[in-house]
């Protein structure tokens, strides 16, 4: 009797889609996803390397990424938005990262943490001013919460507004700030007198912000990190974000930006997952591929099955959010359960490359290092698990 030892089978065609997840896109998602593929495979690929070695950010990304309308892809066209769907936003953040954590990083900034928080609380001459130019990546801007003494508690942050005739002054150290180095225009978030946060737009044209590189970064080295450093900084009421007040106002634009991650990591994930099939399949030891050894097929079956699901549930995210306002646990859950499984799928596809796996010329190691940030900001892996042990307990557990 024949086993399936003697067989020389081939792959099944579907062995990268076994769900058949993609034939869920419409025409326009699949249409937007090739837009970014192409660009991040033929514009960002050949550049990444590079890019890591020597730190650089080429900050005409942002414009080439803002020329495919891949910028802030929800935004109305009255603001030369593209009006698309959350679906084609984590298409978009899934294609990049596929590529590199760190041009994603850049790319949400943008239009999650700068050109969101405009479009929601700013003033219409705000929106008019800053989101066109944002859009078409003519300004870049940055996102100001995190400082040197407080990171997952953003509560206790330091930083002022302090209410002058006309205006505020602000005071403060934000650090780990991405884009903020290159940025023209940074969102900052301070407290006021009454202990209220308010959201800020401050302009380099206008106002005196000192921006610092922050060097030596081993992850995210495509994109750049800076402090900013704030003393007594006077801006106009012009420049205060007049729609919101309190916490609500980052983290619904942490959220937006979480929810890009969940996408994001699974592209970095498959990325490391097709690479490392490819390589069990064609690396020989003892006289046969390595992807005989069930071993190997077991790590690989698991990168299939925690990608599957990942990806099935993002979407699923995605439409709900299409659909109506969703609980922000919802989010916190799938950034959470992404970056974890896309870490351990990096680090075991690691392990299939063996001392190859090291190499920055196999892409996997960039990969698992750039994901050691994705997994710590916009919430770290211990604060999501807080926020939904909240969510199904109704008690807080973060102090
Ligand atoms: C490359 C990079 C880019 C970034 N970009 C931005 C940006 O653009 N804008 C911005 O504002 N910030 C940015 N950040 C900051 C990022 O969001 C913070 O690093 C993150 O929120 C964690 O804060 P922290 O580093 O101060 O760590 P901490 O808050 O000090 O946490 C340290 C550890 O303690 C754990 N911990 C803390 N509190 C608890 C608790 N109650 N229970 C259990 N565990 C706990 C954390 O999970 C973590 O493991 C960036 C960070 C990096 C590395």
């Amino acid at each position: 009797m024949m086993s399936d030892h003697d067989i020389n089978i081939q792959a099944d065609p579907d062995w990268t889609d076994i769900l058949g997840i993609e034939n869920d896109l419409s025409t326009e998602e699949i249409l937007v996803k090739k837009t970014a593929h192409d660009y991040a495979s033929q514009k960002l690929f050949p550049i990444v390397t590079d890019a890591f070695k020597n730190e650089i950010f080429d900050k005409s990304i942002i414009k080439e990424l803002g020329e495919l309308g891949l910028i802030a892809p929800t935004i109305s066209s009255k603001y030369g938005g593209a009006e698309l769907n959350n679906v084609c936003h984590g298409l978009i953040a899934y294609e990049i990262e596929r590529v590199d954590s760190g041009y994603r990083s850049a790319m949400s900034v943008q239009s999650s943490l700068v050109i969101h928080p405009i479009n929601e609380f700013g003033s219409d001459k705000q929106k008019n001013k800053y989101i066109p130019e944002l859009i078409k990546g003519n300004l870049i801007g940055c996102f100001g919460l995190t400082e040197p003494d407080h990171g997952s508690d953003p509560s206790s942050m330091q930083t002022t507004a302090k209410k002058v005739d006309g205006g505020w002054k602000i005071s403060g150290t934000k650090t780990w700030i991405t884009n903020a180095p290159i940025a023209d225009i940074a969102i900052i978030w301070a407290k006021t007198d009454e202990n209220i946060l308010k959201g800020f737009i401050l302009d380099r044209n206008q106002h005196n912000i000192e921006t610092k590189k922050i060097e030596g970064k081993f992850s995210l080295r495509t994109s750049e990190t800076g402090e900013i450093h704030m003393n007594e900084i006077f801006v106009s009421d012009d420049y205060l974000l007049p729609g919101v007040s309190g916490f609500k106002g980052p983290f619904s634009c942490l959220n937006k930006a979480r929810y890009g991650i969940a996408w994001g990591t699974i592209g970095s994930a498959e990325f490391c997952w097709h690479s490392a099939r490819e390589y069990a399949l064609n690396r020989k030891q003892f006289n046969r591929p390595i992807a005989s050894n069930q071993l190997i097929q077991k790590d690989l079956v698991d990168f299939q099955t925690q990608i599957t699901l990942g990806k099935l549930a993002v979407l699923k995210l995605g439409r709900e959010m299409d659909k109506r306002n969703i609980n922000p646990a919802a989010i916190s859950m799938m950034k959470r359960n992404n970056c974890k499984i896309a870490l351990d799928i990096a680090r075991r596809s690691r392990d299939i490359l063996g001392g190859n796996g090291i190499s920055i010329d196999y892409h996997i190691i960039r990969h698992l290092l750039n994901l050691e940030t994705v997994n710590t900001y916009e919430g770290t892996a211990n604060i999501h698990t807080l926020i939904l042990g909240r969510s199904q307990t109704g008690i807080q557990a973060f102090s």
